[in-house]
């Protein structure tokens, strides 16, 4: 298993010259742009890795499925599909057209900014502080590592230059679909997109979601199975952006991605797999990555479609 996990990163790893690290955050432009790992993790709690496993990375949207699931849990999804739509867009991640073009002005599902943002506003915990406190303990129950933290200066640099998604928040607040203080949600949502980790953490995490929400690792029942249903379908939907059609032709397994370059796939009652390779195509998603993943679909038999 080993060897054929490294043999797929080695091959996937000369294409990351076809992508480019995201600098709109200017702290990700230091990114390493060959950098490549992965790991993948069993529902019964067996562990594989490869490449570049210890490589740190913000996890970046992927963390909205973090904040979706609190959000889920804590006031039910009537409450939060009232918010936020459940449809695939194909609009980029970060647009603001379609916002005020359709009449309700809802953003079309929880993992694109707009939506995210609008769900985090929605969390019941006062302010940022405590928001950001409730989503890492998520964070760290859904990986089984009590260590994850915020990387500061990656945050620091998003917050200072995000003018595009206060764009989006301040349009949404004039809609009242963003509740409560606009730059006080904008923190909590730097601060989440912030979260450092390794493959082998989000592997963990994959593997949660594909269980049913019992985490291999820790033996803790950290997410109900309707919650878990929830966030496969919008992976499998919306997780990949405009790029998610596509991505469910070549892979075949509901996925999120990030512009960290992180990837988190799940093959439900099977495993958790995570990537990160912060060379991105023009969608924001890793070129490497999905290039890991679409190999270890085919030679595993992992698709669901
Ligand atoms: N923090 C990033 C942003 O808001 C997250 C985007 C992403 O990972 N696609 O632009």
């Amino acid at each position: 298993m080993d060897e054929m996990l490294t043999a797929i990163v080695d091959a996937a790893r000369p294409r990351f010259t076809e992508g480019k690290v995201a600098t709109y955050i200017p702290e990700l432009g230091k990114a390493q742009a060959d950098a490549l790992g992965l790991a993948v993790m069993t529902v019964e709690g067996e562990g594989h890795s490869a490449g570049d496993r210890d490589y740190p990375f913000s996890i970046q949207s992927i963390s909205k499925l973090i904040s979706l699931a609190l959000a889920l849990t804590e006031l039910g999804e009537e409450r939060v599909f009232s918010h936020v739509g459940v449809d695939p867009t194909p609009d980029p991640f970060n647009s603001i057209m379609r916002l005020e073009m359709d009449r309700v002005h809802r953003p079309y599902n929880p993992l694109v900014n707009a939506g995210a943002i609008a769900v985090i506003s929605l969390l019941p915990y006062g302010e940022s502080e405590s928001r950001t406190a409730a989503v890492l303990d998520l964070a760290r129950r859904l990986t089984a590592n009590g260590t994850l933290a915020v990387n500061e200066s990656i945050y620091r640099s998003e917050k200072t230059t995000s003018d595009r998604n206060r764009a989006l928040a301040y349009f949404m607040k004039s809609t009242a679909i963003l509740k409560g203080d606009v730059e006080d949600v904008l923190d909590s949502y730097f601060r989440q997109c912030s979260i450092e980790a390794a493959v082998g953490d989000l592997a963990v995490m994959g593997a949660t979601l594909a269980s049913g929400g019992i985490n291999p690792v820790s033996g803790e029942r950290v997410l109900s199975t309707r919650v878990c249903r929830v966030i496969r379908a919008l992976m499998a939907t919306c997780g990949m952006y405009d790029g998610s059609g596509e991505f469910a032709i070549r892979v075949g397994i509901p996925a999120k991605s990030g512009v960290g370059g992180g990837i988190v796939a799940v093959v439900p009652r099977r495993m958790g797999i995570a990537v990160c390779g912060p060379s991105l195509d023009g969608k924001g998603n890793s070129i490497c990555g999905m290039e890991v993943l679409e190999e270890l679909s085919r030679s595993m038999r992992l698709r669901v479609f």
